[in-house]
């Protein structure tokens, strides 16, 4: 199957109206004119005329992007274009299906859940992790970096970040990366 992702651009009738703006790729082409898609968000396929179908186009060079599966839940789009300079850098992203989509979030909540807590639904707090913690927070270290983070959010928040992608941008490494606040 060609990787090229399209979205249907057609919506004068009611057919027509229901595909309009969905992402699709081309499944085989059986007339010139016209080819068998699968819609990527659904799994419907349809034949359907190549003037309906508009690619997406890398931010750099123009070109259609591809689309290619990341992990079980998201997909992500870039170019595949060599010369390009955003070349298989991510232009952005799918849940590969609804389903998916949250189990993985859930997954990742479970994670989080299970750092902090004896996990299973309990709510209480896991000893083992909880002795961990604080030995982390016993560190000579943990009292400089804690305080450079802080330091950092709001100096990220005094330029007008959001709380979460203040908090999300602390590091000393992905300060350096923004180009703000190198010393
Ligand atoms: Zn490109």
């Amino acid at each position: 199957m060609n990787n090229t992702i399209y979205i249907f651009a057609w919506g004068n009738n009611p057919q027509r109206a229901k595909l309009k703006g969905r992402a699709c790729k081309i499944l085989e082409q059986d007339t010139p004119n016209s080819s068998e898609v699968v819609f990527v968000d659904t799994g419907e396929h349809e034949i359907v005329s190549h003037r309906a179908l508009r690619p997406i186009r890398c931010r750099d060079c123009g070109d259609p992007l591809i689309e290619i599966d990341f992990n079980r839940a998201y997909c992500l789009r870039l170019c595949d274009n060599f010369h390009c300079r955003l070349y298989g850098e991510p232009q952005g992203l799918r849940e590969r299906s609804k389903q998916e989509g949250k189990a993985f979030r859930q997954r990742r909540q479970m994670k989080i859940v299970m750092r902090f807590t004896a996990g299973q639904g309990i709510k209480e707090v896991n000893p083992d992790r909880q002795q961990a913690n604080i030995r982390r927070k016993a560190r000579p270290g943990y009292r400089p970096w804690l305080e450079k983070k802080k330091e950092n959010y709001h100096k990220l928040r005094d330029l007008g970040y959001s709380c979460k992608d203040a908090i999300n941008n602390s590091s000393k490494k992905r300060m350096i990366e923004l180009g703000v606040g190198v010393n």
